[in-house]
């Protein structure tokens, strides 16, 4: 007996609803994709034959551990700590672990669901996963964060290794984090096996271009949607939120590219600089330093800092929301339609809320959502995996080179399937349709596992 795609989404939708009603952020994510789905279900009857979705939004293998560890004053302290396995159909789990404290198992489930469709995307052959724990990094001393990681991954590495499951950074792990994890995993395995993390240091494994590929992707996504449409990066001013990674790279490429970008903020506020973002400066202070936005202003006089407060209340045509989910919302996206935005590219996972999402497609501001915008990030993950494989290494312009190629492979994908499912130009229902297709199709070819 057929069903029709409208109701086998509902039916769906309840089962997620039910199994998960405490999880607030994965039922967003799962809302998101599944509301794009019912032309590709249209064309698929096999999908809902083969109850591919029902299998889809279940994670194949949750892990959640304890994490205890010694701080500075010998005191015991427990964390949680996550794995979810989410989709393997394409290749190991791939994606990030983030140390922040509002982890929770419904965070990771919403990134993990995600990474999915982001890893398909880019046809890099890694499937989906997330990780991370409620510890905070945030004023803890390297000796505290080192003892952390080692018990973090004390549990971890039994679950992962390069064929299985391959973590990376995410918001709160970042080189530093990466290299006691490696070390750790090093000492329990007896093994140097340099494709079990990747964002790894360059003298041991660690790719070129890594540390800039989230940015720098975001910003090639947008140059590609403009260029669509015959307009371009240069000469136009860029508000872009955050101050971590994602942020400090997407201000660097948009001043290589002839933009200027002239936001960067926190969780105390932001600073605007209508000289442009000084990035070199940025990454003292936040990469260098670990300090706070608002000392970006103390020390260039063309800027202020803003306590608290919006930043998409900054006019400028394009916008970067590159610090975490949910951060741009309703109010938000009037604020950037009243100061003229023109393309919007998620350089963080799920930042904008899917009223804003839908406010700023009627406004016909071109919108570039973070499974398509930000998967430069884990696509040069894997190129870091591949030179690890290889036992190679490639130079920078080689390595931005795949990169900017795989931006614009994934760029053509999404504005394909947006076209091919009726709505072009939607690179929201693009980037679901397509990465769902690729999963969904790999899915049966397997069988019922
Ligand atoms: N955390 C990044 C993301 O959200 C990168 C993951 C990776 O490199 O594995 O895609």
């Amino acid at each position: 007996m057929s069903v029709s795609p409208e109701a086998h989404l509902s039916a769906i939708t309840e089962t997620v609803e039910a199994r998960s009603y405490n999880e607030p952020e994965f039922l967003q994510a799962v809302h998101e994709v599944l509301e794009t789905l019912t032309p590709v279900l249209s064309e698929h009857p096999e999908f809902v034959e083969a109850n591919v979705l029902e299998r889809l939004v279940e994670p194949e293998r949750q892990i959640i551990f304890r994490v205890p560890w010694l701080d500075d004053q010998n005191h015991v302290r427990v964390n949680r700590g996550f794995r979810v396995q989410f989709n393997s159909a394409l290749g190991p789990y791939k994606g990030g672990l983030r140390f922040h404290p509002s982890v929770n198992l419904s965070v990771i489930k919403f990134l993990g669901f995600e990474q999915i469709f982001k890893n398909a995307l880019t046809r890099q052959r890694i499937g989906g996963g997330k990780g991370g724990s409620d510890f905070d990094p945030r004023g803890k001393s390297d000796a505290e964060v080192m003892r952390f990681c080692q018990s973090f991954m004390s549990e971890l590495f039994r679950h992962i290794d390069e064929h299985t499951d391959v973590p990376a950074g995410d918001i709160g792990v970042g080189g530093r984090e990466i290299g006691f994890l490696f070390g750790q995993y090093r000492r329990l395995t007896g093994r140097h096996e340099s494709g079990v993390l990747t964002g790894k240091g360059k003298g041991w494994g660690g790719a070129e271009v890594r540390t800039e590929a989230t940015g720098y992707g975001a910003v090639f996504f947008a140059q590609e949607m403009l260029a669509r449409t015959g307009e371009g990066i240069e000469g136009r001013e860029a508000i872009v939120s955050g101050s971590g990674n994602v942020a400090i790279y997407a201000i660097e490429k948009v001043e290589q590219l002839g933009g200027k970008a002239i936001t960067a903020s926190d969780s105390s506020g932001y600073v605007v600089d209508e000289q442009g973002i000084d990035v070199e400066l940025l990454k003292q202070i936040k990469e260098v330093e670990r300090g706070r936005i608002s000392e970006y202003a103390d020390r260039r006089p063309s800027a202020r800092f803003v306590s608290g407060g919006s930043v998409w209340d900054v006019p400028g045509e394009l916008a970067f929301p590159c610090a975490t989910q949910n951060e741009l919302d309703e109010a938000g996206a009037r604020a950037l339609l009243g100061g003229g935005v023109r393309a919007v590219a998620e350089g963080a996972n799920m930042p904008t809320t899917p009223e804003a999402v839908a406010l700023l497609q009627q406004a016909g501001v071109l919108f570039g959502p973070g499974k398509a915008a930000n998967a430069g990030g884990v696509a040069t993950s894997a190129l870091e995996m591949t030179q690890n494989a290889a036992r190679d290494r490639w130079d920078f312009d080689q390595s931005e080179l795949r990169l900017h190629r795989i931006m614009r492979d994934v760029h053509d994908a999404t504005y394909a399937a947006s076209e091919r499912y009726g709505r072009p130009g939607d690179y929201v229902l693009g980037a679901n349709s397509a990465g769902f297709v690729t999963v969904a199709q790999a899915m049966i070819d397997q069988g019922v596992v």
